[in-house]
């Protein structure tokens, strides 16, 4: 049997495993359930599994005739979100439809008892939504000899609509600077002699408004947090933190907004004679493009779905940790599939759902792109 026989012929093992892992749903971190699942699924099917001590994240590999690998990459984690009146993790990015799709993957490759030319690697990675998961990954060596590695993300059906896929997705960077201004406390009734940190922050705001730069590619960046020390409001307050949110569609726009910021701060400092530190958190680089790997995922998809059923980019507002393997990894040739799938009201909403049919033609997808990749 080969590897899309193998997927054609288990399309309802493809769905109760889906609906396994979505009731399964554990939050960042905490895929201890999901990954314990998803092992025992590809130990019984004689698959080598690495696991880590730290985390749930870990490893499958099919080895081939060479130790250069092909890599497929899956995330686990779920949102923590309120749903229908009670906080609960909850899988509305469809992390646990990636899982689904890249197991099946795996299971097909192995079924077809065929050595690949390459080795075949599946890497299931926790804390997608927190931005660090696939940091913890390349730390534990999920990218060694790696020459290709492909992605995959459902995408809503005003992006991708269902019965369609995209070979790239492309997600903008998204970053936030967390700061704390310092100033000088003085009585409201002397403000000449107090150093006022709401002037100072007042003033970042404008200057942030101020930031035009000349491009057509969207961006943006802005105050979205501010709070002061003060307990009275009779007193010049002298802390205040803050947090500014950027966001950018390439990381050379990135790279501007954030010098730009930083010569912002800088000039406050001077004008108003407070202090400031601060320091960029939470950064997640946008995806760059591959042509070699666009190209694979671009024929698979036409392979399965037929031409007339490529959307040709997916360009997404969003961030996703999946772009820091690129982002460290300049060599590799990535991209992520945007799998249509009737997707709605659209990713992280308490009520995210779509048609499930999407798993069937979508580890087709996933199973003919490494079958390409082979060939190369
Ligand atoms: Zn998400
Ligand atoms: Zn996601």
């Amino acid at each position: 049997m080969n590897q899309l026989q193998y997927i054609e012929q288990n399309k309802e093992s493809i769905f109760q495993t889906y609906h396994t892992l979505h009731d399964l749903a554990e939050p960042s971190w905490h895929e201890q359930k999901t990954s314990l699942y998803l092992k025992e699924k590809l130990k019984n099917a004689g698959i080598h599994i690495k696991s880590f001590p730290n985390h749930y994240g870990f490893i499958a590999e099919i080895p081939g005739q060479s130790d250069q690998v092909i890599a497929l990459r899956a995330d686990m984690d779920a949102l923590v979100q309120e749903v229908d009146g009670v906080v609960k993790a909850n899988h509305s990015c469809g992390h646990d439809a990636h899982s689904t799709m890249v197991l099946y993957t795996a299971l097909a490759f192995k079924a077809s008892g065929i050595i690949p030319k390459y080795t075949l690697r599946f890497i299931f990675q926790p804390a997608e939504e927190m931005g660090e998961g696939a940091l913890k990954m390349m730390d534990e060596g999920a990218l060694k000899n790696v020459n290709y590695l492909f992605g995959v993300h459902v995408r809503p059906h005003f992006e991708v609509p269902y019965m369609k896929a995209a070979p790239i997705i492309i997600h903008g960077s998204a970053g936030t600077i967390k700061g704390t201004i310092k100033g000088k406390q003085a009585h409201a009734a002397r403000p000449q002699d107090g150093i006022n940190v709401i002037e100072a922050a007042a003033l970042i705001v404008q200057k942030l408004k101020q930031i035009k730069l000349e491009t057509a590619v969207p961006y943006s960046i802005k105050m979205t947090q501010l709070e002061t020390e003060n307990s009275v409001s009779n007193v010049i307050p002298e802390t205040a933190h803050f947090s500014i949110d950027a966001r950018a569609q390439t990381n050379d726009l990135m790279d501007e907004l954030k010098k730009r910021a930083h010569q912002i701060v800088e000039d406050v400092i001077h004008e108003t004679a407070a202090s400031i530190s601060y320091e960029v958190e939470e950064f997640v680089p946008a995806a760059t493009r591959h042509e070699n790997a666009v190209i694979i995922v671009e024929n698979a998809i036409t392979d399965i779905l037929g031409s007339e059923n490529v959307i040709p980019c997916c360009i997404s507002q969003g961030g996703e940790d999946f772009h820091f393997y690129t982002a460290k990894n300049p060599q590799l040739s990535a991209t992520m599939l945007g799998l249509g799938c009737g997707l709605a009201p659209g990713l992280h909403h308490p009520q995210m759902n779509f048609n499930i049919e999407a798993l069937h033609y979508g580890a087709k997808i996933l199973t003919k792109t490494l079958l390409l990749a082979l060939e190369k």
